[in-house]
């Protein structure tokens, strides 16, 4: 009697719920398909991250006495979606049931409600987070408005974590008061170790290279882990040599460092070559050990912990109508410059050149660089949101979207962030050493010179007051434009109209 389990590119752990209670007899089903690579063009690293961590996966598991049945992407007979790859797999083996883990995407999920396979379907939850989706939605239900810091608190009293009995570790829930802070240049930055990598990841490689030699990104010097073996590894070099340091700098950039302090183990966790608990427990060991400050291990469980598990909460509450939110209507296309990295604006050079070459960039450059430009810029939320599935190793799209509409676009009107992460390009200078070596001056408001951040900003206020003016949290700068004459708000709409105007689209 056999049983078909189905285990797709991001479920690669070993007790992930479709491999639950495999028996003997029952058939682990894995597929590369073209259509899951191309519905968004993916960078090549992504693409070579996953289907190399397939393989990888399906091989432990076979050495485990598993049996799989892996179709390779250019298995002749491959029908090129998982729908497709199902039935014949249903056809090859004759099971009674079929065994899922819920996918990321509500896509993917909808695409399983309506396959007919005339075999019952077990679409088992996601166990692999701290909340599952009726647990969010349980918090959620009645809140206007759903903030991550109140849901963070619940899931630390939940699972104990940096806890002392009802209370958080050293007193205080959030200790971002110590963090933000920019980085001194005589500060020595952790090593980042990368993976030379292995004959299957070359194999992947070579298959990339020859079937989506048009996607975004640079192939050579891919170095991701592509095993749970790897991964781990990863973990503790983090863990050691940056978690220390990890809260001071979160929100620092520098020019020609990609990583800072940060622990470069999305697309791992995301995968599933880590779990988000083994994850939180190891950081707070540091703490508990005194190898790790507060401020550090508090900052970097929030993220995983609260942050990570919020937008997940957040995308399967409100999908599929969340990603059609546009609150502030905006309908520009997106730049060219996002695809080429060719620009005077150092700071978006740099975020774009590095994300080219690595499928990375750190949380700060995502939400303060690219993701402010594209706010201000007024760029339709679809466009950007696309662009940011296809660039980044760790884009699943339960995680991406809510980043992208609701933290980065503020397109969700203001459901997950309290104001819109707008700022001019002082905040940019404050955090980096990239204004520095900039043809344009951040000092400057306005002229030819002067950094397109400001007066894109000013513009971006003016063309969005009726929507943010009342909000408390943007009374600030509503004050200051209030002191403006109705010719200098008309000056400084065109100067921003003008520049965008010119930015090429193609
Ligand atoms: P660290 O800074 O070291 O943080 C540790 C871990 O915390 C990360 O690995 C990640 O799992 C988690 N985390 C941190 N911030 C967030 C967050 N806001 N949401 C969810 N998890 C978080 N993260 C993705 O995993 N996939 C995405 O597609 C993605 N798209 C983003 C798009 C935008 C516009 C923004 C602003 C953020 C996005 N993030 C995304 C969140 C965050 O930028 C990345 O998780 C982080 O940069 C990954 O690098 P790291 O492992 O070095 O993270
Ligand atoms: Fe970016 Fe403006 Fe600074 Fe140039 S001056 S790096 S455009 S913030």
């Amino acid at each position: 009697m056999t049983r078909l389990r189905l285990v797709l590119g991001d479920q690669l752990t070993r007790d992930v719920a479709s491999l639950r209670g495999y028996a003997a007899g029952d058939v682990v089903v894995m597929a590369e398909v073209v259509g899951e690579a191309t519905y968004v063009k993916h960078h090549k690293q992504k693409i070579v991250f996953v289907l190399s961590a397939m393989r990888h996966f399906a091989d432990e598991l076979r050495a485990d006495g598993i049996a799989v049945d892996y179709i390779r992407l250019d298995d002749p007979d491959n029908s090129g979606s998982i729908a497709g790859e199902l039935q014949r797999a249903v056809a090859r083996h004759r099971p009674v049931e079929l065994i899922v883990t819920a996918p990321g995407e509500w896509r993917l999920l909808a695409d399983f409600k309506a396959l007919d396979l005339r075999i019952p379907i077990d679409i088992r939850e996601d166990e692999r987070f701290f909340a599952t989706t009726a647990r969010f939605a349980a918090w959620a239900e009645g809140r206007k408005v759903l903030r991550m810091e109140f849901f963070y608190r619940e899931m630390r009293r939940e699972t104990n974590l940096l806890m002392e009995g009802d209370v958080p570790a050293g007193g205080q829930w959030n200790y971002d008061h110590d963090n933000r802070k920019r980085l001194p240049k005589s500060q020595a930055l952790p090593p980042h170790f990368g993976y030379a990598p292995d004959r299957i990841t070359q194999d992947v490689i070579a298959l990339v290279q020859d079937r989506f030699a048009d996607h975004f990104g640079d192939l050579d010097g891919f170095e991701w882990a592509v095993t749970r073996k790897d991964a781990l590894r990863s973990l503790d070099d983090f863990l050691i040599h940056a978690l220390p340091n990890f809260g001071k700098y979160q929100d620092a950039m520098a020019s020609g460092e990609p990583f800072v302090f940060h622990a470069v183990i999305s697309p791992y966790l995301n995968a599933g070559l880590l779990t988000a608990c083994e994850v939180c427990i190891a950081a707070e060991r540091e703490y508990i050990e005194r190898r790790a400050p507060l401020n550090a291990v508090e900052g970097f469980i929030r993220q995983i912990l609260g942050w990570r598990e919020y937008v997940r909460g957040v995308y399967w509450l409100k999908m599929p109508d969340y990603a059609e939110t546009n609150a502030l209507n905006a309908t520009r296309p997106l730049p060219w410059l996002y695809w080429s990295g060719e620009t005077d604006m150092h700071c978006m050079a740099e975020a774009i050149g590095q994300t080219r070459r690595t499928a990375y960039s750190h949380h700060i450059q995502r939400l303060m660089v690219t993701g402010n430009f594209a706010l201000l810029a007024g760029i339709a939320p679809k466009e950007i949101a696309e662009w940011y599935l296809v660039v980044y190793a760790d884009a699943f799209e339960w995680v991406e979207l809510p980043n992208v509409q609701g933290m980065s676009q503020f397109a969700d009107g203001g459901l997950l962030a309290s104001k819109p992460y707008a700022s001019s390009g002082a905040y940019i200078d404050r955090m980096s050493d990239f204004c520095d070596s900039c043809a344009y001056d951040v000092k400057l408001k306005s002229g030819p010179k002067a950094c397109p951040f400001n007066f894109l900003y000013w513009a971006f206020l003016i063309r969005n007051a009726a929507t943010l003016r009342n909000s408390q949290r943007m009374a600030m700068p509503y004050r200051t434009l209030a002191g403006w004459d109705e010719g200098r708000k008309a000056a400084i709409t065109a100067e921003a109209e003008a520049f965008l105007d010119g930015l090429a689209t193609e």
